[in-house]
């Protein structure tokens, strides 16, 4: 799993800070999730082939978080795109988007299809054979999911020391593979169990932004090898945060511990602050495994 932070600082873009975006690569999968202003930029800056990006998540309709969606969408029609596109995000997000589509007479010329959501409950939005999307209810000042994408348990491995060990030809290793026991020449079973590893355990991905302080949420993430979880503000603006439906970097690290998370990272910074480290010195008081998140940063996992 891969995630690429295209941008992670809350309100409007500045010189050297982007609005909310980032790529996750999931199984080999690439998803796009929120595409605050400026996200086609970002993509170049970053080498994210565009052509890869066959499904968008988005948050919430506050413009830091879908104000590039349009633009993006123009784009992949000036690139002659012809596969299908994939929008995920709050009731409204279709006819935003089609409105100025309409108005500038640039219909896309691939299909672009909206998955419009209106629940308050978790839900599975995406599903093939490898992974599957799950909405995170957030609390914030209008309606807002977080994404909850998680691999699924794959294939059994072959072991090739057991393989080789037992002589066994090369024509038989995707049957093993496939789950199946072998029958020797004389007669003898192996069990499969003996040919083969336990595959890798699944990974998940946890994303939370915009949101308030919410226990509720701790089901759904519980046990997630990797939390993003948004920290606008320190305890110092406590009130802020508060008032406008954020959360303090102390209280992401208070989701991350409670949720049993292994690792948080930090990000929708407020760009009020001197330096981002101090959000993970205020989070280090809480949780210890914190990475900060950074236009531009990667995270391998
Ligand atoms: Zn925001
Ligand atoms: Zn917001």
């Amino acid at each position: 799993m891969n995630l690429t932070i295209l941008g992670c600082y809350a309100a409007t873009p500045r010189t050297f800070t982007n609005p909310t975006s980032q790529v996750l690569e999931i199984k080999n999968r690439l998803f796009l999730i929120d595409c605050g202003e400026g996200t086609q930029v970002q993509l170049r800056k970053n080498k994210v082939k565009f052509s890869k990006i066959n499904h968008i998540f988005i948050s919430h309709l506050h413009g830091d978080h879908f104000f590039g969606l349009v633009g993006l969408v123009s784009t992949f029609t000036l690139l002659n795109r012809t596969a299908d596109l994939h929008i995920y995000g709050p009731k409204g997000i279709k006819e935003i988007i089609t409105l100025q589509l309409k108005l500038s007479n640039s219909w896309t010329g691939y299909n672009l299809y909206f998955h419009e959501l209106t629940s308050t409950e978790s839900e599975i939005i995406f599903e093939d054979e490898k992974v599957i999307v799950k909405t995170i209810p957030l609390k914030h000042r209008v309606y807002t999911n977080g994404f909850l994408f998680q691999e699924k348990t794959g294939d059994r491995k072959l072991d090739m020391n057991a393989v080789l060990n037992y002589n066994i030809e090369t024509c038989y290793y995707q049957k093993i593979k496939n789950g199946n026991d072998i029958e020797m020449q004389d007669g003898s079973i192996i069990p499969n169990e003996k040919l083969t590893l336990d595959p890798l355990p699944p990974k998940s991905y946890a994303f939370c932004s915009d949101t308030i302080y919410d226990e509720s949420i701790l089901p759904i993430i519980e046990n997630a090898d990797i939390l993003y979880h948004e920290s606008t503000f320190l305890e110092t603006e406590a009130h802020l945060s508060e008032k406008t439906m954020h959360t303090t970097a102390k209280q992401a690290a208070t989701i991350a511990l409670k949720a049993n998370v292994k690792q948080l990272i930090m990000g929708h910074y407020s760009t009020r602050y001197a330096s981002i480290e101090l959000f993970k010195q205020e989070a280090e008081t809480i949780f210890p495994n914190v990475l900060l998140s950074d236009d531009g940063k990667t995270f391998e996992f």
